[in-house]
């Protein structure tokens, strides 16, 4: 195989991976592309950070890289009919704590976008959506962000039906887990080995194996002896618990309408944002918890790392006690004591990848020629769906603009965690001892 005939090998099929895939094959018709996966894309279940009830897709950043990133992305999402059966515009209700919304304010009018995106005193606020959040904790908050132009996508549906048109443009779907990364005699990436043997070859390895990354790097660093594999500092595997109620018929009827809401909180707090989605066509609202957790485990002997727990299933339906309550907590910020008796219908963890400033990692691998990485959604990557394949594409033709080669770069500068509400604050098995406090 030559570069004059490349193909692509993504470990992963999230929406980096499929993102990828999706833009590779546009451009490439005849390209060979294949998605691996240790979950076929139609399961019932999987552990995919992508694959969910719903996502949030807003533009609603303070950094300005990814306010003009996520209105890209969010243009898709309302035009193409590839995705516009999945997203739906109910805007987003936003508590700010800081100078949060008028950052947003300003990006929006500086990148020349009209939406209808306003900040509201809390009194005038809380009236809003029929006093839908008139019971939500309002404590030390500014304003309130209302962005009409935001809402939340179907995201598994998505997920499924963007690899599905991957596939009938001919990208090639494995079903299989990933054991170790295969390099040639000079170190080089040629490809990866599965569980059960089998060695799938490409020019360009792309791994987009999201909260999984950092162990498979480990493993392969093992297999090959080549440390300078591991991820480091770079990446954090972590986790967050979701929850989801069904609505009573009345209650449905009330907040069937009802925007996204976030809590915004800063630093000081010691809370990370903390959503909720409007209703599925189901009647089940969904929103998370404060507890942002590590899990730390050892993946080799002697390697100790913050990865899923070691089961197809990452345990992800296993949700214990304290982060059920962790739940009840973050819906009471929300909804108040006439949530108290909703019928709690599921309970999920869900892995993430993350970095100290939440940025992405879409880059050359400094440790081997033909390994790419693309993952780290840092907890807010789904909405960038649409356009991420586009830039790893850039990315491996060497085409991306300077800002973001050094934003999404394997190896920079990172800063202290401690400013980035979203980074992980616990370690699972802390909160899980009776004597946590959540
Ligand atoms: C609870 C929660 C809520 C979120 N809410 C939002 C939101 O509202 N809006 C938003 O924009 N973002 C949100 N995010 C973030 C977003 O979901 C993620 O950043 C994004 O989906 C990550 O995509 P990914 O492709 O990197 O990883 P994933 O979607 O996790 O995909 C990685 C894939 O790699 C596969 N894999 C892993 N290891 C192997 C292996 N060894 N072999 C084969 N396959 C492997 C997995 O099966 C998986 O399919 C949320 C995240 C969580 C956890």
């Amino acid at each position: 195989m030559t570069s004059s005939n490349p193909s692509y090998l993504i470990i992963g099929a999230g929406v980096f991976g499929v993102s990828t895939a999706y833009h590779l094959i546009q451009k490439y018709p005849s390209a060979s592309i294949t998605l691996v996966d240790r979950d076929a894309y139609d399961a019932e279940s999987r552990v995919a950070a992508s694959w969910d009830w719903n996502k949030v897709v807003r533009a609603d950043y303070d950094d300005k890289i990814y306010c003009k990133l996520a209105l890209e992305a969010q243009d898709i999402f309302k035009s193409d009919p590839l995705w516009q059966p999945y997203f739906h515009q109910t805007g987003v209700y936003w508590t700010c704590r800081s100078d949060y919304a008028q950052n947003v304010i300003n990006h929006h009018k500086e990148l020349g976008r009209n939406d209808d995106i306003i900040a509201l005193p809390v009194s005038e606020a809380r009236k809003l959506y029929g006093g839908l959040f008139d019971n939500a904790d309002y404590t030390g908050v500014k304003e309130v962000l209302i962005n009409r132009a935001s809402g939340w996508a179907a995201a598994g549906d998505a997920l499924r039906a963007v690899t599905k048109k991957c596939l009938e443009l001919g990208v090639k779907y494995v079903t299989a887990e990933v054991a170790t990364l295969e390099f040639n005699g000079r170190g080089s990436c040629t490809g990866a080995k599965t569980k059960s043997g089998q060695v799938l070859s490409a020019t360009h390895v792309i791994v987009a194996a999201g909260a999984f990354t950092p162990t498979l790097l480990e493993w392969s660093a093992a297999s090959s002896g080549n440390a300078g594999l591991r991820a480091g500092e770079r990446i954090l595997a972590a986790g967050i618990t979701t929850g989801m109620a069904q609505l009573k018929k009345d209650q449905y009827e009330k907040f069937k309408d009802m925007p996204v809401g976030f809590q915004g909180y800063t630093p000081e707090e010691g809370k990370p944002f903390i959503g909720s989605i409007p209703p599925t066509k189901d009647g089940e609202l969904k929103w998370w918890g404060s507890k942002i957790f590590t899990n730390t485990r050892e993946v080799l002997p002697g390697r100790y790392i913050s990865s899923p727990p070691p089961t197809h299933d990452y345990n992800q339906w296993k949700v214990p006690g304290p982060l059920k309550q962790d739940i009840i907590e973050s819906r009471n910020l929300w909804y108040g004591p006439a949530s108290a008796d909703w019928e709690m219908t599921k309970h999920r963890i869900c892995w993430d990848a993350f970095t100290t400033s939440s940025d992405f990692i879409i880059s050359p691998h400094s440790a081997s020629k033909g390994l790419y990485v693309a993952t780290c959604g840092s907890f807010h990557g789904f909405k960038f769906f649409p356009v991420l394949g586009k830039y790893i594409t850039q990315m491996l033709e060497g085409e991306l603009e300077s800002e973001l080669v050094e934003k999404w770069a394997w190896d920079r500068q990172r800063p202290d965690s401690s400013e980035n509400v979203e980074y992980p604050n616990s370690e699972m098995k802390h909160l899980l001892q009776p004597a946590s406090k959540l």
